[in-house]
């Protein structure tokens, strides 16, 4: 059997065209929704219909739907199963089928296309949800162990504040079933387990006030995980390890002159960072999201400053002799755009802009970078010199390190390690206050940015490099569960 990731793909979106779904395109990264900041799962463009609003065109339909979540950034290299850009495979119905087809064609895709081992997969079923129960236990055959009951932060999936919403069924990969299966077992421990795919039984409207409204007809949202479904079938040790990010992570790896496999887990985390980074840059700058400082634009830059930065902690310079005209992340979208051809056919016709794009933000970054390491040499020097002087331990005050990142747009964690590399160490517990004040400071100070600032102006230029924190807590809590 064909395991590439295309061909996973290919496959889903077979399976269930041989079904009666119609095979459709993924929609644009910038929903065309004011409720959400960027396409977070694969049933944003069905939204109005879901909820009655606009007419459906066909009774069922199946994509594959690029996503980018800023939510699970931190997780990123972390755990194996989070990216920030991923792609959902998606089925959908729209008061056509429901639970019990649902359910069938999951578990036969599951076990038969993809030819999973039944015995390693388990089910979690919404705990109040004795139907879906039912139907896994008795017409499927699943063994009462192999399925959770789950509260709602698993097992009920709004998909948004407000929005069309429904109990949930998802399943799970076993990768470790010698571990047994006894009430303990905790269907979220990434060691031994993985989601890969959710089934989204929604027929209410969460409104305002937070009532469920019944929907007019009962639908199906689905949604399983590409790069997840390539890991287990490819039998590698997470995501990042399959043929849709290796060559990317690659690519990183020759530039940092490192080899991925001898890598330590310190470097490896780096190399998933930027191999990860780079395909969400790609993607939301092919779809028209360009850096700035306000919205969506702000998740590029901060993408593209961590790409950038993660870089050069394994040494990856623009060139050897510190030439501004050499950028790297150019040279790794390439290979992110060489693999795009059936993730989005049209995304090579825009290469040149991309590159182009990247280059001068991550030029203009390092200017950024390359003046606060300066400071920060300054400062290190002053600090051994009155170390000397005083007879005692040399070392930076948190105010000092917070200037830099909070002025000059200096991440603190270069700011570590060379303090580190010349014997310095931080005050860090006085840089966490000043990080903490300003947190709250810049959550007011977004907001003004977001109503008077255009992009590319002088002033966005010099607004400080402040943490992003406004649009994950916008709907990280209410969108995505888990
Ligand atoms: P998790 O619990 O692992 O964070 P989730 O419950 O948040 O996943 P859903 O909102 O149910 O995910 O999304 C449907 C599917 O999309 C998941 O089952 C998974 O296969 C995939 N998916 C979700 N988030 C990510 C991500 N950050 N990276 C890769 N795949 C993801
Ligand atoms: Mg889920
Ligand atoms: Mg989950
Ligand atoms: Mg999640």
């Amino acid at each position: 059997e064909e395991t590439s990731g295309n061909s996973i793909r290919r496959r889903f979106l077979e399976f269930y065209s041989a079904r009666g779904h119609k095979i459709l395109p993924s929609s644009s990264l910038v929903p065309d929704d004011p409720t959400v900041l960027l396409t977070i799962a694969g049933m944003l463009q069905f939204k109005p219909v879901f909820l009655g609003k606009v007419a459906r065109q066909v009774p069922s339909a199946t994509t594959s739907q690029r996503c980018v979540r800023t939510n699970d950034i931190e997780n990123v290299g972390r755990t194996s199963r989070h990216h920030t850009f991923f792609e959902m495979l998606g089925n959908f119905s729209f008061g056509d089928y429901f639970k019990k087809e649902a359910i069938k064609w999951a578990w036969e895709l599951s076990t038969v296309e993809y030819g999973l081992p039944a015995d390693n997969l388990w089910i979690s079923v919404y705990e109040d949800d004795e139907e879906t129960y039912a139907i896994w236990h008795d017409e499927i055959g699943v063994p009462a162990d192999r399925i959770k009951k789950m509260g709602e932060e698993d097992n009920f999936w709004t998909s948004g504040a407000t929005g069309p919403c429904g109990p949930c069924s998802e399943i799970y990969y076993d990768f470790h079933p010698e571990r047994g299966q006894h009430s303990a077992v905790d269907l979220n421990d990434d060691t031994r387990f993985i989601e890969f795919y959710n089934l989204v039984f929604m027929q209410f409207n969460k409104k305002d006030d937070g009532s469920l409204e019944p929907l007019k007809q009962k639908n199906i949202d689905t949604g399983m995980g590409l790069e997840r479904m390539a890991r287990i079938l490819q039998k590698v040790p997470n995501n990042y390890e399959t043929d849709l990010i290796f060559p990317i992570i690659e690519k990183v790896s020759e530039l940092a002159n490192v080899s991925y496999a001898r890598a330590d887990d310190s470097t490896k985390t780096k190399l998933k960072v930027i191999g990860d980074h780079m395909r969400a840059i790609v993607y939301l700058i092919s779809d028209g999201v360009f850096p700035s400082n306000v919205g969506r634009g702000y998740v590029v830059r901060r993408l593209i400053r961590r790409a950038v930065r993660t870089g050069r902690l394994i040494d990856i310079r623009g060139d050897e002799n510190g030439n501004l005209e050499g950028a790297f992340l150019p040279i790794v979208a390439e290979k992110v755009i060489d693999l795009s051809s059936e993730i989005d056919p049209d995304l090579k016709s825009r290469k040149s802009r991309i590159l182009e794009e990247l280059k001068r933000e991550e030029l203009r970054f390092v200017v950024t970078l390359e003046r606060g390491e300066k400071l920060l040499d300054e400062m290190l020097d002053d600090a051994l010199g009155k170390a000397k002087v005083n007879n005692a331990d040399p070392f930076l005050s948190g105010k000092d390190a917070f200037l830099l990142y909070d002025t000059y747009g200096f991440p603190v964690e270069i700011t570590m390690e060379v303090a580190d590399e010349r014997g310095v160490s931080i005050d860090m517990s006085c840089f966490d206050i000043e990080m903490e004040n300003q947190r709250r400071q810049s959550q007011a100070a977004h907001n003004t940015v977001k109503l008077t600032v255009e992009n590319g102006s002088e002033l966005t230029e010099n607004i400080p490099d402040t943490e992003f924190i406004g649009y994950d807590t916008l709907y990280s809590k209410a969108v995505i569960k888990g």
